[in-house]
């Protein structure tokens, strides 16, 4: 199917940006990388009169990191260069990873962070992730900006709290302390070129010694509309110094707090089960990098 006609805008900065959504309205739709959006529109249903393209705008590009505001990723930024950035790969693993494993190059090369959490599909590989780490995303209008938890930005199966008038203007993670470390993991059959059945996204901090667990985040991925925090888990975990029995115990916990649903690729029930060996392989790795 062709794509339906459409005006194309490109802002200079994010003023324009602002002033272009709040002129448009809901006949409006940011064009970034295009990889789930021009998609939609050769499907029957999404048919924006204007698509107002920001990957022009260096502002909504950068990725930044200092130890005091830690990582900061513009609205934009590619996937590829997000992961080709080293202090990624060294300090937010778990971020990493999520991101290797989307498509290919040439999608992570066109796909931007931001697209992957506004499209907010239950299967996508980053929400989990960043969520692990307490991400932040600031939210720009032609009133101003408002900062938001990640976990309150992503409501549902492609429900975002982005107002109309609204986009995504950052991602803010915080920077981790010492004895601290995070991982992605994911099961798919096929490589990125198909979505996942499960996946867990975990979060460590360890004490001065590297042996009790002083902070834990686990969320699971495409087991629920949105990405769930298994709150259940992380309390288990917390103040403790794992073992096995502690750990079959949480993996049990992700499981029950898990909601996926029965498709073709996999009963509801395969998915809990795949998910107490996704939790445990990812703690495994969060841990030991921890405790180096
Ligand atoms: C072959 C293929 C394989 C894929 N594999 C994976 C995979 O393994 N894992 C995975 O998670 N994803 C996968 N994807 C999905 C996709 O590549 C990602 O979701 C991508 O990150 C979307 O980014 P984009 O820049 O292309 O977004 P776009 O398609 O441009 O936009 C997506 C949506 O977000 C909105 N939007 C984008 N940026 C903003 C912003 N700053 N503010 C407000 N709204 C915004 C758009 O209006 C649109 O509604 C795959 C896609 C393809 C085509």
């Amino acid at each position: 199917m062709h794509l339906p006609d459409f005006q194309y805008l490109a802002p200079k900065d994010p003023a324009e940006l602002a002033a272009m959504l709040a002129e448009h309205g809901d006949a409006a739709r940011i064009l970034s990388g295009g990889t789930d959006l021009l998609v939609q529109m050769k499907s029957p249903g999404l048919r924006p009169d204007y698509l107002i393209d920001i990957t022009g705008l260096e502002e909504l590009s950068n990725i930044k990191f200092d130890d005091g505001a830690g990582l900061v990723i513009g609205g934009a930024a590619k996937l590829e260069a997000v992961m080709d950035t080293p202090v990624v790969k060294e300090k937010y693993h778990g971020l990493w990873q999520s991101i290797e494993t989307i498509g290919a190059r040439q999608i992570r090369t066109m796909g931007s962070l931001g697209g992957n959490l506004c499209n907010a599909s239950p299967a996508a590989d980053t929400p989990p992730a960043l969520v692990a780490f307490g991400a932040e995303v600031t939210i720009g209008n032609a009133e101003g900006d408002r900062s938001i938890l990640l976990e309150d930005f992503i409501l549902g199966n492609r429900q975002t709290a982005l107002a109309t008038g609204e986009y995504l203007k950052t991602i803010t993670l915080p920077a981790p302390p010492e004895n601290s470390a995070s991982a992605y993991h994911h099961f798919r059959v096929r490589g990125g070129m198909e979505i996942a059945m499960a996946a867990v996204a975990v979060y460590l901090e360890l004490d001065a010694k590297a042996q009790t667990i002083s902070d834990a985040k686990i969320v699971l991925g495409v087991v629920g509309p949105a990405p769930i925090r298994a709150t259940g888990a992380e309390q288990m975990l917390i103040g403790q110094k794992p073992d096995e029995a502690l750990l079959q115990k949480a993996a049990q916990s992700c499981a029950d707090q898990s909601r996926p649903i029965d498709d073709y690729r996999a009963s509801a029930e395969y998915r809990r089960e795949i998910l107490k060996v996704l939790f445990e392989r990812a703690f495994d790795d969060a841990f030991t990098n921890a405790a180096r």
